[in-house]
């Protein structure tokens, strides 16, 4: 089943509500539309629900106005992408130079043509939509269709940051499907592209709590980061995977782990240390990796305490 991607989301800002009235009203047919009845009240939708995908602002309002309200958002990693539009009676060319400064993407004056106004939120909203498809490529593998190593990176140092304000455990598990050199020589590049794929689908429809991120780390290699958890869930986990793995019975002639597709697991979790780097993490899940080649390949190996 398809499902249509939802209307974009425009937020409306303007303490005069007939303003309100008739931008809802010309946008309801191609948009889905929040309102705020000022800039208190925009910031407050902004910072509690989905995030709008095109703000138009008046500028005029008597609590935070509208210069204050761009500012603000701009000035912040979360909301700084939001395309802004600023929707005013301040008509001279010093109001909209200061406007534009501020970072919103355009400027309307009232009284408005609605026509105009209309093409300029639709030129506005193609072009935020086209930003963040080329974003979202940027972090996605194109092969798998899960993130990709640039991704894993960012999030790492997000998460190991957190963790370490939070002093929480941030595990990791490092795989590595066993001998698939010999799995592409023998079945053929394009079948391991295949397998690739269907190890990723697996990976990313097991690990799904919250907050855990699957990676393609690079060629046969994935990775895997999960916020607050121990080195015992650490563990659960990559056994798990390791299983099914196997139970997929994918077949490898020329294994001399299995007769199927195997994979080996390095894993560790720990609480990061202040002034510690997440290469730590990074170094240690990478040596128990390397030990359960050592051992004989399709295992799971990490820290043990006890
Ligand atoms: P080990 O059990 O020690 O991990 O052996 P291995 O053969 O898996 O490891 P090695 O690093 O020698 O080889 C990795 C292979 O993965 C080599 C390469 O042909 C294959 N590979 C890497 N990326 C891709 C890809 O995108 N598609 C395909 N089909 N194969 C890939
Ligand atoms: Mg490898
Ligand atoms: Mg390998």
């Amino acid at each position: 089943m398809t499902r249509e991607p939802p209307k974009p989301l425009i937020l409306i800002v303007d303490d005069t509500p007939t303003n309100i009235q008739v931008l809802a009203e010309n946008l309801i047919k191609d948009y889905r539309i929040k309102v705020a009845a000022s800039g208190e009240d925009a910031l407050r939708v902004i910072a509690s629900q989905d995030l709008p995908d095109l703000i138009l602002l008046d500028v005029m309002m008597p609590d935070i106005d509208g210069y204050e309200v761009c500012r603000r958002l701009k000035n912040s990693p979360h909301t700084n992408a939001i395309p802004i539009i600023f929707v005013t009676a301040l008509n001279e060319a010093a109001n909209e130079e200061f406007g534009l400064n501020l970072g919103a993407m355009d400027y309307i004056t009232k009284p408005f043509y609605l026509p105009v106004v209309k093409a300029r939120i639709r030129n506005h909203i193609r072009l935020k939509q086209t930003t963040d498809m080329l974003e979202s490529m940027a972090w996605i593998d194109g092969l798998t269709g899960i993130p990709n190593r640039r991704r894993f990176d960012q999030m790492l140092e997000v998460e190991w940051k957190r963790a370490q304000r939070n002093r929480l455990p941030l595990g990791i598990i490092m795989v590595d499907i066993d001998h698939f050199k010999e799995y592409n020589d023998c079945h053929g590049h394009g079948e391991g592209d295949v397998c690739l794929k269907q190890v990723a689908a697996m990976f990313a429809a097991t690990v799904n709590r919250p907050g855990d991120l699957v990676a393609r780390y690079g060629g046969e290699e994935f990775v895997i980061l999960m916020p607050e958890t121990d080195t015992d869930g650490t563990r659960q986990l990559a056994d798990q995977l390791r299983h099914r793995i196997e139970s997929m019975q994918i077949p490898h002639t020329h294994s001399s782990a299995s007769r199927w597709v195997t994979i080996s697991l390095g894993y560790a979790s720990l609480i990061p240390q202040a002034n510690q780097a997440s290469s730590a993490l990074l170094d240690e899940a990478d040596s128990m990796l390397y030990q359960a080649k050592s051992l004989g390949r399709n295992r799971a190996f990490g820290y043990c305490l006890g």
